[in-house]
């Protein structure tokens, strides 16, 4: 079949994803009684990562729409990976995301008793049998998709022996690795999947819920339809990988039960992220290594990561309704979630002024023990979030790059014998410089002129630069982390060798000595969202204290992607 690919733009409210259509499609056929049930699955073997945060809006997103449910279904058929620390994360992930699935908490591990039961059905039925063989072995005998495979010399097994030896798997007769049961289908099946596929193996490490009671575990393949079965899930949303699976997901679910219901499984496109890992395993490799500072590090694509970096909720949903649902692979540009987060933040972040890189600003006409409150906007997007004052004084941090010596052309800073306004403040000219032995600029001169004052009348007079500024007896250091991308390859993932030598060495600067106004400073509880004017956004880190305020760098203000845009 012909398929021809589709540009998702920004939906239209109302508009539907493929997915969506189907599930509207079977709900309009009457299909499962009416009933809308979905799952999200994730394995406790890592944290959620934006990745993981597409699958949960179609999961819960989609059930919401229609007034179905979702499921919460932790997927812990490995004892050897898994973990609670990767089962509280996810929660409190999900819900952060805004998702609940209220008394719909499942695990596949409830279902080991039947699961196993089926399974001893199939020896029974001689549909199964136990291999001997090693793991290599039996990869050498899958064959290709165009040659057939290789019959195990196990597969004609007697049912008692298979039976007998099943059952001692399970009671820790057998070493890990030493056999396996597999199901009995067919080695020459043009679909891989069904050249007996293996579903069950021995594992010894002890299960985080079942203890030491189980010696065997079913595979994937084996637990997951049979688990939505279980649930009554009606529509099994998962990523594009398990096109291959979904005959093999029906072939188990008809095996387990002779009736009309099955769970249909649909398949989207897995989201990937450019300059970004999203495999659990390398995540895990740069937590355990230290090569980032844990799980939550604001580099990390992991939800915790982007929460304490600073992006919200609705941002990353906005980003993930941008780039939609389709039947084909893609890499998504980070610039697109980074231009969702801007525009979420404009409209809710509180501005304050801050200055990363000071040199101070001397107004020589201006009284040392005057102070004049100034008033400055919380957030001009939005009028309701009212003003605060800002006190002005003689002494004032500049940016440093908004002072040049020698400027070019088009520099409409600061530079000796040029005008600039001080935001919210007066304009001034610039009338010198002091510098120290090595030539470094350690003070700027300038006059105020004192008809200027913002809001006042006859204070339009127009200059080309604005400048922020903090006032230097008031200012309060901060810390200030910046981050970059932590690959500093577009697609790491697709280069050859080892992916740790493709980070960025400079993904973290920290600054320190940043200077803040004394209302930002006073204002800043863990998490809180601040536009720095001119720039950026900024998020007070968990590690924050009232007396050492640390700040991440969400997202500076410059948007390459809206750029890019009007360009094409
Ligand atoms: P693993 O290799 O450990 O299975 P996984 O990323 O598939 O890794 P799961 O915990 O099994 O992790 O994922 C739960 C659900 O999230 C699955 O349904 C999976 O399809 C979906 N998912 C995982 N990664 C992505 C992604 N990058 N984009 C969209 N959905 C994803
Ligand atoms: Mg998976």
């Amino acid at each position: 079949m012909e398929e021809k690919e589709v540009i998702i733009e920004n939906e239209p409210s109302g508009g539907l994803n493929f997915v969506e259509q189907e599930i509207k499609k079977d709900l309009e056929e009457g299909k499962n009684g009416g009933r809308l049930n979905t799952r999200f699955p994730p394995e406790p073997n890592g944290y959620l990562h934006i990745g993981h945060a597409k699958a949960i809006i179609m999961d819960f997103g989609s059930a919401e729409k229609f007034g179905g449910t979702c499921n919460l279904r932790f997927d812990d058929t490995n004892p050897q990976k898994e973990d609670t620390e990767y089962v509280d994360s996810i929660m409190r992930d999900i819900k952060w995301l805004g998702y609940d699935w209220e008394d719909r908490l499942y695990y596949a591990s409830d279902y080991f008793p039947q699961l196993y039961d089926f399974a001893i059905r199939l020896i029974k039925e001689g549909k199964a049998y136990v291999d001997e063989q090693t793991s290599e072995q039996i990869a050498a005998q899958k064959g290709t998709p165009t040659e057939p495979g290789t019959n195990s010399p196990f597969r004609d097994r007697p049912i008692e022996e298979n039976l007998d030896l099943f059952q001692r798997m399970n009671s820790g007769e057998f070493e890990e690795g030493s056999m396996v049961l597999r199901a009995k289908i067919d080695m020459a099946n043009s679909n891989m999947h069904f050249r007996d596929p293996i579903i069950y193996r021995i594992i010894k490490t002890p299960h985080w819920r079942t203890g030491d009671k189980w010696k065997v575990y079913p595979m994937y393949d084996f637990a997951h339809g049979q688990s939505d079965f279980f649930e009554g899930v009606t529509h099994s949303i998962c990523t594009l990988e398990f096109v291959p699976h979904r005959p093999l997901y029906e072939y188990f679910v008809k095996e387990l039960a002779d009736e009309s219901y099955c769970p249909r499984q649909i398949e989207f496109n897995r989201l990937n992220l450019t300059y970004t890992v999203m495999s659990k395993r390398k995540l895990l490799q740069l937590v355990k290594e230290g090569l980032v500072n844990g799980w939550d590090d604001p580099r990390m694509p992991t939800l915790c990561g982007l929460r304490r970096r600073g992006f919200t909720p609705s941002a990353i949903k906005d980003f993930v309704n941008r780039i939609g649902y389709t039947k084909y692979e893609a890499l998504n540009h980070i610039e697109l979630l980074e231009h969702s987060v801007r525009e979420d933040l404009n409209k809710t972040a509180t501005r304050v002024s801050a200055v990363v890189n000071p040199v101070k600003l001397i107004i020589t006409n201006y009284p040392e023990d005057k102070t004049e409150m100034m008033e400055m906007e919380n957030n001009p997007e939005n009028p309701n979030e009212g003003k605060h004052e800002m006190p002005f004084s003689r002494e004032l941090w500049i940016e440093r790059d908004d002072f040049m010596e020698n400027p070019p052309k088009k520099f409409f800073r600061l530079s000796p014998d040029k005008e600039v306004r001080l935001k919210g403040a007066y304009i001034i000219k610039c009338t010198g410089v002091k510098k120290n032995d090595d030539g470094v600029i350690e003070e700027i001169y300038a006059e105020y002129d004192p008809e200027t004052r913002s809001g006042l009348p006859g204070s339009d007079r127009k200059v080309k630069g604005t400048l922020h500024w903090v006032s230097v007896p008031t200012a309060v250091d901060v810390e200030v982390r910046d981050y970059d991308r932590l690959f500093s390859v577009e697609n790491p993932s697709a280069e050859d060798g080892d992916f740790r030598d493709l980070l960025n060495p400079d993904s973290l600067i920290v600054r320190k000595g940043v200077k803040l106004e004394p209302w930002g400073a006073q204002n800043a509880k863990h998490g809180d969202h601040f536009q720095f004017t001119r720039l950026g956004y900024y998020t007070v880190d968990p590690d924050s204290e009232p007396s050492h305020l640390v700040f991440n760098k969400t997202i500076g203000l410059k948007d390459t992607w809206a750029k890019e845009m009007k360009k094409a």
